[in-house]
């Protein structure tokens, strides 16, 4: 993630919705990628101070404006309402029950967070109420404790995080900080994060708009596996015998060594974490510019080097690696080959 720069001078960071310096109101704009102060202009409109705006005008989301559940801009000519982020969604919690407006909030910066990381890429991001073929659309859930006895016959009383032909649904308690631990203890995951949960997901939602079907298919096979293999007999042979010995010499994490598809989506979701990882140390002054760059051979060089220097200081700091990953020969060749696919991908909805 890129740092930004208020009017003022002052430097403004992605999720800020105010400067703390000249106290001029912020919101980002997604068409130009850039966090910019705002001027209020008539009919509830702002014009946009950030250079790449040009001078243009925009209003704020209606969850900005309405809910503080956002900082993004829409243009004026889009008669949209909500931003590009929040027009994905298709169900939120019940904002009356106690609790559930906090981890909502939590959920919509970390989706935010996904869609600055795939328009980085240039990845389209569509809505599936505009797209409802090849749209993306996101149903944040929560499980309903008083239809658990029913669980068997009432599908949707425990909410399982994963994706469905456009559909991410992540279930709000990935949200509540104790629970997702103790669900990462119980899964026996070296990492569970919110942001993981939508960058894993969101790789199976560009696995069937950039791999299925398309040119770089038989390459995918050939790193990750022939994905025809039964899915839910290979999720149940992980659960019950768990991950082959020396996994990790092949996969990123145990749970790619699940099944073709997981791997993919696991190797995404670590290309977008080390990339947008990058971009932080080099806004920051943590890393070279080179980290940045397009050949994958040095970011990855650089990237080994930031983890362990992000690892030993979380070690000072008496907190667990942020980054316990080995990057194995096979897995750099498999991200390498994600990368390559999401920037030579002719995919348009
Ligand atoms: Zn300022
Ligand atoms: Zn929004
Ligand atoms: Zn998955």
């Amino acid at each position: 993630m890129k740092t930004f720069r208020c009017t003022c001078g002052n430097t403004l960071y992605f999720e800020n919705t105010q400067c703390v310096q000249c106290g001029r109101k912020l919101g980002f704009l997604p068409d130009v990628l850039t966090l910019s102060a705002l001027e209020p202009a008539d009919q509830g409109q702002y014009l946009a101070l950030a250079p790449e705006a040009d001078g243009r005008h925009y209003k704020a989301c209606l969850n900005y404006s309405a809910q503080d559940a956002c900082n993004w801009m829409v243009p004026v000519d889009d008669p949209e309402p909500y931003c590009i982020a929040c027009r994905l969604n298709q169900v939120i919690p019940n904002l009356e029950k106690p609790g559930n407006r906090a981890l909502w909030i939590r959920v919509e910066q970390r989706k935010r967070r996904l869609v600055y990381d795939l328009r980085r890429y240039r990845l389209p991001v569509f809505p599936q109420s505009s797209h409802p073929d090849t749209g993306l659309a996101f149903a944040f859930l929560e499980d309903n404790p008083g239809d658990l006895e029913f669980a068997d016959s009432h599908q949707g009383s425990q909410i399982m995080t994963g994706h469905a032909n456009g559909l991410i649904t992540i279930n709000i308690a990935e949200a509540d900080d104790v629970e997702r631990e103790r669900m990462r203890l119980q899964m026996n995951e070296q990492q569970r994060t919110l942001l993981g949960h939508f960058r894993h997901e969101s790789g199976h939602y560009y696995w069937d708009r950039l791999v299925a079907n398309g040119p770089f298919l038989a390459r995918v096979r050939d790193l990750f596996g022939d994905e025809r293999q039964d899915y839910t007999q290979a999720l149940n042979n992980y659960y019950n015998n768990g991950p082959p010995a020396n996994w990790q010499n092949t996969h990123v994490s145990a749970y790619a060594s699940s099944h073709p598809w997981e791997d993919w989506a696991e190797c995404w979701a670590h290309l977008l974490q080390i990339t947008d990882t990058l971009e932080t140390a080099v806004a920051i002054g943590l890393a070279p510019p080179e980290a940045m760059d397009s050949d994958m051979d040095k970011r990855i060089a650089q990237w080994v080097k930031l983890a362990l220097k992000i690892n030993l200081i979380n070690r000072s700091l008496d907190q667990p690696d942020p980054y316990p990953f080995v990057l194995s020969p096979p897995v750099v060749d498999k991200l390498k080959l994600v990368d390559e696919i999401i920037r030579h991908s002719g995919f348009t909805p």
